[in-house]
């Protein structure tokens, strides 16, 4: 039942539709090209038109990323990503945007800050940190659970008069399970209500040893309302970074993870892309999920059009063929026919993957090559 449309077909082969539906057309069937050709037709159109029928296996579509580790003498310093964790109502968003508001090219710049998703700051010595926007433990393990291990570090918001609630837990358990280092904010410290001790004690329960009581986790008292702490949580972020000396290759190809996607009424899909490494350019062709596509613009979280995007930069990419998932990786390749045939694979596989006692389909066993 499932085949290919006298379009993609005419893609994977770089011939016109209008053409193979001029041949269909002598062959006896007047179709147009957005309809569906069974597969004994697409063979024959594929013959017809002098290529030859390449059978895709697993391997042929796996992205050649080139080594998993860069070499070393590759690798250069990167932002470290932080994800900020916490129980509901205790302050995650007010934290976001009062460390965002820390950022000291913000006010120089005087964009209009866009939510994309993830943005960056500039601390006071000038490094740079990447924020992910999306707090909450789904993003997080949404993302886990797709294989994008994104964060660098969690921040562990807990409210001083709320002490530990249910997703604190549940955060701390995440962050272990992810073995990404964690850094614990007491928000809401400027309430009479506050006892950030009883959330240090109620912390050595779940194993969680901070500084104040003598173990290595770093913690720090702050107010995301009345601005109190900031600073000093900027530093132990960038304390934390310094221990992992976060490095990435940013002279190669390049690979990302999405964080957030949608399709926007005027530019339709659009995604941010958060880049692992490599440096991603207008104008490369990429796969990210089942999607493919071509940067036509991209945008960061200042607003600006820019050009380049480096290891550790979240920026809103433009020229997608559809809407990818929140954890995809986006890796560019070497040209569209392949792209277009890595994405048609995925698709396949998940489909697959959904409805698996379905015949393997012939719609994406080949690509057409001369
Ligand atoms: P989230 O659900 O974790 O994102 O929490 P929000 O950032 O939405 O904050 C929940 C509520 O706590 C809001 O009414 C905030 O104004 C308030 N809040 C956040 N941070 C502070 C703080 O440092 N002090 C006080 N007093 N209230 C805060
Ligand atoms: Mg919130």
């Amino acid at each position: 039942p499932e085949g290919i449309t006298v379009q993609e077909l005419a893609n994977r082969m770089a011939e016109k539709g209008a053409d193979l539906v001029k041949a269909l057309f002598k062959m006896g069937m007047p179709v147009t090209v957005n309809q569906t050709i069974d597969q004994d037709t697409a063979e024959l159109l594929v013959e017809e038109f002098g290529h030859r029928i390449q059978r895709v296996s697993d391997a042929d579509v796996e992205i050649d990323t080139g080594a998993d580790v860069d070499a070393d003498e590759t690798l250069k310093p990167r932002a470290p990503v932080v994800t900020i964790m916490g129980h509901v109502d205790h302050g995650k968003t007010s934290l976001l945007d009062a460390l965002r508001g820390t950022d000291v090219v913000a006010g120089e710049a005087g964009g209009i800050t866009q939510h994309i998703g993830a943005y960056q700051i500039k601390a006071k010595g000038g490094e740079i940190i990447t924020f992910l926007d999306t707090p909450g433990h789904e993003a997080f393990t949404e993302m886990r659970a797709r294989g994008a291990n994104v964060t660098d570090i969690v921040v562990l918001v807990v409210a001083a008069n709320d002490g530990l609630m249910p997703q604190t837990i549940e955060a701390i358990n995440h962050t272990k399970a992810a073995g990404v280092p964690m850094i614990v904010a007491i928000n809401k410290i400027d309430l009479d209500t506050a006892n950030p001790q009883r959330v240090r004690e109620r912390l050595l329960e779940h194993e969680v040893m901070v500084e104040e009581m003598g173990g290595e986790v770093q913690d720090v008292e702050v107010s995301a309302l009345k601005k109190i702490g900031l600073d000093t949580l900027i530093e132990k972020i960038l304390l934390q970074a310094e221990l992992l000396e976060l490095k990435a290759n940013p002279d190669r190809t390049a690979e990302g993870r999405v964080i957030e996607a949608q399709l926007d009424k005027g530019r339709g899909a659009v995604a941010t892309i958060l880049v692992g490494r490599g440096t991603l350019k207008v104008g490369d062709i990429f796969v990210v999920g089942e999607q493919s596509g071509k940067v036509r613009a991209m945008v960061n979280d200042k607003g600006q059009n820019i050009k380049e995007a480096g290891p550790s930069m979240p920026v809103e990419v433009l020229g997608l063929s559809g809407v990818p998932m929140a954890g995809d990786q986006l890796s560019v390749v070497e040209n569209e026919a392949r792209a277009r045939e890595v994405a048609a694979y995925r698709a396949e596989q998940a489909t697959k993957k959904r409805t698996t006692s379905a015949p393997t389909s012939f719609e994406h066993m080949f690509s057409a090559l001369n």
